[in-house]
């Protein structure tokens, strides 16, 4: 798989980085004074210093580096340090950082206008292409994220059944609205505030939990319950606890027992959507939900959300309906610009087997590094999607990755930052690899791993 040049000028560097002489296996000592007084200058203005709570290195230590520019699989702080990039902006850089197609569909988007507020043509060819690659989709909506996404497909799923009640997993992540806030994994689980300051009692109260892949769990919870519950939403792979696949059947289980008691079930695929396959969960393993959440690949780097489903139940979204949901720059030219170039290229290049071979060779290069330095780490891999635990056990749920030795993970996390591999700043992340980690960049990281585990 060759991607496009990339538009920076200087060619990637990957093998022979000025940080990492191959020769001479000490590596010097890696500055990040810039990006220290950059975020201690940000912190006077911005609280934390971070936009999003999971940027800031509060689980891992140390300050976070702040980025110059980004290219291929590759990214660059403002102290000229160079990384091989696996948090890929959290998911949506599947096709690498700085794609020169991307680039130039936004920059004709922009000749012709930022934002409208109105319909365009591209907007309705790119609900079209989505209504073709995620299998069940019939109609779908576009938002700017994907915390609207899900609370917008919620408040859908309560107004057409006309219950109150929801089902979500203990560290399940489904964006940051009031109701959701509950078990969270991600930021929340790093944190260590499962629940936020500031969300009513009410408001929770109709959240329900079961554990994850325990199907016994959710068929009692219905079976005590299930009249009066709207919907269960869920990652059908878990990726905000760690990557953590669904065993066999669960899905399919999951899409029983919510059809027995006349609840939807809710992909939210703003992870998986467009990264475990070009359709998704739903395509990977076959089960279609009522309806499906999305966001991050969707936007190509972009602010871009959607939901979406059945026609019966999206037909009750305003204006043809009586659920309310709208948006300013939903739709956006630019957005979509980038989220339909995007998927237009993993549609017509299939990358998926080529990115299922690269992760699988640096999860099992990564294995056995870990057992050569006789550290327990387990690890769980989804296509491009993984999560090395460091712990013996096999993680299966949010329990089983909370028992993770997380002082461990920081140490590793800042040895690999020192060697030149940035990694998610929490234990609790999944992993991506894009179609830009060549050989080169997979190398250059088992190599790197070998000396951190050293170092632990
Ligand atoms: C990232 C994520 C969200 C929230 O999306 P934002 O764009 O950050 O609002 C929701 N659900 C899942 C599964 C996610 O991974």
């Amino acid at each position: 798989m060759t991607p496009s040049s990339p538009i920076a000028k200087s060619p990637p560097t990957i093998a022979n980085s000025s940080n990492h002489d191959e020769s001479d296996k000490t590596v010097s000592k890696r500055s990040f004074s810039r990006s220290e007084s950059i975020f201690t200058r940000g912190s006077k203005s911005i609280p934390g210093g971070v936009n999003s709570p999971v940027r800031a290195f509060r689980a891992v230590g140390g300050s976070p580096i702040v980025i110059d520019r980004a290219e291929g699989a590759m990214l660059y702080d403002v102290d000229g340090n160079d990384y091989v990039d696996y948090v890929g902006s959290w998911g949506p850089m599947i096709l690498g950082h700085a794609r020169k197609d991307v680039h130039e569909a936004l920059v004709k988007a922009a000749e012709k206008g930022t934002s409208f507020g109105a319909c365009t043509e591209r907007e309705v060819s790119f609900a079209e292409l989505l209504c073709e690659i995620v299998p069940s989709l019939e109609k779908v909506r576009l938002v700017n994220s994907g915390t609207e996404a899900t609370m917008s497909a919620l408040r859908l799923a309560r107004g057409f059944t006309k219950r109150d009640k929801i089902v979500k997993v203990f560290g399940g992540y489904h964006g940051h609205a009031d109701y959701l806030l509950v078990r969270a994994g991600s930021g929340a689980t790093t944190l260590g505030v499962p629940d936020s300051a500031g969300v009513p009692k009410g408001s929770a109260q109709d959240t329900l939990l079961v554990p994850f892949n325990d199907i016994a769990a959710t068929e009692q919870l219905f079976a005590d319950q299930g009249k009066e519950i709207a919907a269960l939403i869920i990652e059908p792979v878990a990726g905000n606890m760690g990557c953590v696949p669904p065993q066999d059947g669960y899905l399919a289980g999951l899409r029983r027992i919510t059809e027995q008691y006349g609840a939807l079930l809710i992909f939210d695929e703003v992870m998986t959507g467009f990264r475990v396959a070009l359709g998704g969960a739903q395509e990977l393993y076959g089960i279609t939900p009522d309806l499906t959440c999305l966001g991050k690949v969707i936007g190509g780097g972009l602010p871009v959300g959607a939901y979406g489903g059945r026609a019966d139940v999206m037909d009750h979204v305003a204006p043809l309906g009586p659920v309310y949901q709208a948006g300013t720059l939903s739709g956006n030219p630019l957005a979509v610009a980038a989220g339909e170039t995007t998927l237009r290229i993993l549609k017509t290049q299939n990358p998926y087997p080529q990115l299922d071979k690269t992760t699988a060779r640096l999860v099992e290069g990564l294995k056995a590094g870990a057992s050569q330095a006789d550290i327990p780490i387990s690890f769980n891999r989804v296509g491009s999607m993984w999560t090395g635990f460091f712990q013996a056990g096999t993680v299966t749920n949010f329990d089983d990755a909370k028992a993770s030795d997380t002082e461990r993970y920081a140490r590793y996390f800042s040895e690999m930052l020192q060697n030149g591999v940035y990694l998610a700043p929490s234990q609790f992340e999944a992993a991506f690899v894009s179609i830009a980690h060549d050989d080169a960049a997979i190398e250059r990281t088992l190599e790197a791993a070998k000396r951190a585990l050293a170092a632990l």
